[in-house]
């Protein structure tokens, strides 16, 4: 009889624990497999060497290990590293390690395609083929600390949830990656340097809130004026602005942590006194404050970046209501790795 071998890494430590214990072995084994596992990433069982072989043996028999595989590794002019990451059914993510002066910061996946349909976003074009689970997305984070310690001589400093996917729609899985990266057992890396980035759920938004996590929001803006949001993020017509605002408003008082909101501004979209003058009145609901993101063109010409002008009125107009904003430059572009590039072109 040939029965489905389980993942070893969808066990909690303690189920792992309890695991050893039936065997009629000690729970302390199970701790000693776990670290294997998950800090010192092990793909088999044959390399966990301070295991005794019949042990090994009948892990081998009973468990598989999932992992990742990094299949094809790109190289940016900028140093911007992109990886295609072949999961265990075959099926593709993109993650991203982003080296500036001061930090490494890995951009990773939370979903094979997107659920959600935004416009400008080369990934939204990928219908979504399923959530990650969170060894994938760990891995994912593992992958890049490595890379990071290789190429730029320190470990990673800070995870970006802004691959590709909606991570709030994978919240469950999301969050166990984090407790993982987060736990000394994993990479022990603090909460402070993680933002999770969504397009705006406000359910999820309060559920986060509700559950005091410490890593940082932050939410794709675009508009904050509904007829505009919705003509370029459609599901905006299911959460509109109010009920994000509201939730956003919840999540303020509940962590006293500020929100970033991720902004490009478009050519004749978002491009007028009239848009910048609805972000302000947004940005009062809640401590915040703004990122504005160059925009990378995906093909059809549908979207363009603003004018400089256009660009320089929403900094000055924020500025001058002392809200905070930053011009972020894209990195990678030249290798498709850049925001709504993710798309396994290769
Ligand atoms: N679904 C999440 C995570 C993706 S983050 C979210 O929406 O926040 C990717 C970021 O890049 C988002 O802020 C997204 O709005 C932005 N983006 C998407 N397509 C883009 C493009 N073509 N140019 C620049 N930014 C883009």
């Amino acid at each position: 009889m040939t029965a489905v071998k389980k993942d070893i890494r969808a066990l909690t430590k303690e189920e792992l624990r309890d695991f050893f214990i039936a065997q009629g072995d000690k729970a302390f084994r199970g701790n000693q497999v776990y670290e294997w596992l998950w800090q010192k990433s092990a793909h088999t069982f044959e390399g966990m060497t301070n295991i005794s072989k019949d042990t090994r043996t009948m892990l081998e028999a009973h468990f598989v290990i999932n992992h990742i595989e990094v299949d094809q590794m790109q190289r940016s002019a900028d140093g911007t590293t992109k990886n295609a990451v072949r999961l265990h059914d075959g099926l593709i993510v993109e993650s991203v390690l982003i080296p500036t002066d001061t930090r490494t910061t890995a951009c990773v996946s939370s979903q094979v395609g997107c659920s959600l349909d935004c416009r400008f976003c080369a990934t939204a074009r990928l219908k979504r083929m399923r959530n990650l689970n969170s060894d994938e997305i760990y891995d994912q984070v593992v992958a890049i600390d490595r890379q990071s310690r290789l190429y730029h001589n320190r470990p990673l400093s800070n995870i970006v949830f802004m691959g590709m996917g909606e991570p709030l729609m994978n919240y469950k899985n999301v969050l166990m990656a984090i407790e993982k990266i987060t736990s000394k057992e994993g990479l022990g890396m603090s909460p402070k340097r993680i933002t999770v980035s969504t397009s705006g759920v406000p359910k999820m938004i309060r559920k986060m809130a509700d559950e005091s996590v410490k890593f940082k929001l932050a939410v794709s803006l675009h508009s904050a004026i509904d007829e505009v949001r919705t003509s370029i993020m459609p599901f905006n017509k299911t959460f509109p602005l109010q009920d994000l605002r509201e939730a956003l408003q919840y999540w303020y008082q509940k962590t006293r942590n500020r929100i970033t909101y991720e902004y490009v501004v478009w050519q004749g979209i978002n491009d007028s006194q009239n848009d910048v003058d609805a972000l302000v009145r947004f940005c009062r609901f809640a401590p915040s404050k703004v990122n504005l993101i160059e925009y990378n063109p995906i093909d059809d010409g549908e979207f363009s970046q603003a004018s400089q002008e256009a660009i320089q009125r929403y900094v000055r107009t924020l500025e001058q209501n002392n809200i905070t904003v930053t011009i972020r430059r894209s990195r990678g572009k030249d290798i498709d790795a850049a925001c709504g590039q993710l798309a396994n072109k290769t």
